[in-house]
């Protein structure tokens, strides 16, 4: 899929919108979700051009995957949640609900979050 440059993570990446900083290194900055639907909630995104799941799993180098996973768990480390534990996820594209398009993984923590999903039936 083709990066749009003007999407908000971008423009937060580049320092042309603000953010809540909670960790940053050389392959990822994490912040806090700016409509947070858990007691902690935090988008870790990559610094790459990559629009989703699909395109960093595709395209981006083995280290900057690694690089990237390695951060979600020292922002989980940082946020003090890898104990008492967390979620994290990705939406993907239009059945996922991903509404921004720069990848980015949710970490969901600070209370017991319950099973995983709904049961969704086929449409
Ligand atoms: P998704 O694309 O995975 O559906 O979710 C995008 C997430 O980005 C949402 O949880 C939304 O609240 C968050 N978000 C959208 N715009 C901003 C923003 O400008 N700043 C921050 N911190 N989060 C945002």
């Amino acid at each position: 899929m083709a990066y749009d440059r003007s999407n908000v993570f971008a423009r937060i990446l580049s320092g042309e919108l603000p953010c809540e900083r909670v960790y940053e290194d050389q392959h990822a900055l994490a912040f806090r979700d700016i409509n947070p639907l858990a007691p902690v909630h935090v988008l870790v995104i990559p610094k790459g051009e990559y629009a989703s799941m699909d395109d960093f799993s595709r395209d981006a180098p083995p280290a900057v995957i690694a690089g990237f996973f390695r951060a979600v768990g020292e922002t989980a480390r940082r946020l003090e949640v890898a104990e008492s534990g967390y979620r994290f996820l990705a939406n993907t594209g239009p059945d996922g609900n991903q509404e921004v398009m720069h990848f980015h993984v949710h970490i969901f923590a600070g209370a017991p979050l319950g099973r995983m999903l709904k049961k969704i039936e086929a449409s």
